[in-house]
């Protein structure tokens, strides 16, 4: 029970008179107790402010150095589990320049508002040499990759661009930082759970499941990503609607021999095409600007 850091007492402290009641009423109440002090802690914490949109969120780390940090630490892992980088320097290339004109997009808008990216000097544009993997990602700090797969597969640079400008959301919306934030709560009431119920494997149940619901972002930060992927696009000279054709490519690529990883991380690419619509229209309401790229 030490290995989550609450110092509860183990089952056998109540001794022979303890009896089944007052040793399940104590357990109750330290379960109470941590519930409580789960919750409060998390929902207590005055938000940090995010540099970027000036929104206030609950994150595990409040330094963006640290978020660089861990991200940084990841990168040798995350590239060795898709084949190191690519060898085609032209294409690794042509990653790192599109990824940089989207920042240097943002760089120009952030500057209207009197705001700055703080990840700016960070970001690194990787593009992974796996062949057979359609997906991209990005580790908290500006780390982002794409596997080969996916760049063979998008068909124009503004969907190559809607890739990178979805990933970039990831980070500056920091939705790693706020899900650690969120896997702090979860595991605080998982433990809560598991002196309530008195047994190791109620309470190592209790953690799988607060580890399934925190693995993945939310279907919410699959969304916020792609309302950043139109933007970004938008404000670089590409056609928004190349995000459109971005979800049909992932579709096809999930028509063919077994759905590809993007789907395991990634919700189903033909609802992200309904929002994505929405999210043009209110962009623009009254027509896109002349000259995009498609
Ligand atoms: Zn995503």
């Amino acid at each position: 029970m030490t290995r989550m850091g609450y110092p509860f007492p183990s089952q056998n402290n109540y001794g022979p008179y303890g009896g089944v009641s007052s040793g399940l009423k104590i357990r109750l109440i330290i379960a109470v107790v941590i519930a409580l002090f789960t919750v409060v802690s998390y929902y207590a914490r005055p938000g940090d402010e995010n540099q970027i949109t000036g929104k206030a969120e609950r994150v595990a780390l409040a330094e963006e150095a640290d978020e660089v940090k861990m991200g940084l630490q990841a990168v040798p892992e995350m590239t060795q589990m898709h084949g190191g980088r690519d060898p085609d320097e032209r294409a690794c290339r042509h990653v790192q320049e599109v990824g940089e004109r989207l920042l240097a997009a943002l760089d120009k808008k952030l500057a209207t508002e009197g705001r700055a990216n703080p990840y700016r000097q960070y970001f690194r544009f990787t593009l992974l040499a796996d062949p057979k993997t359609v997906n991209a990602f990005a580790l908290p700090g500006g780390q982002i990759f794409m596997t080969a797969a996916l760049y063979r597969a998008v068909q124009t640079e503004g969907q190559l661009a809607g890739v990178l400008g979805h990933e970039i959301g990831h980070v500056i919306e920091r939705h790693s930082n706020k899900q650690m934030a969120k896997q702090q709560l979860f595991q605080g009431l998982a433990a809560a759970g598991g002196v309530a119920g008195g047994d190791r494997s109620s309470a190592q149940m209790a953690q799988a499941v607060a580890s399934m619901v925190s693995m993945k972002y939310g279907r919410d930060d699959e969304l916020e990503a792609d309302r950043w992927g139109v933007r970004l696009t938008a404000l670089a000279g590409y056609d928004p609607r190349a995000m459109i054709g971005l979800m049909q490519v992932l579709e096809k690529a999930g028509g063919g021999s077994g759905p590809p990883e993007f789907f395991s991380t990634h919700p189903n690419p033909a609802h992200r095409e309904e929002y994505i619509k929405a999210e043009i229209d209110q962009a623009f309401p009254e027509a896109l600007p002349p000259d995009l790229k498609p």
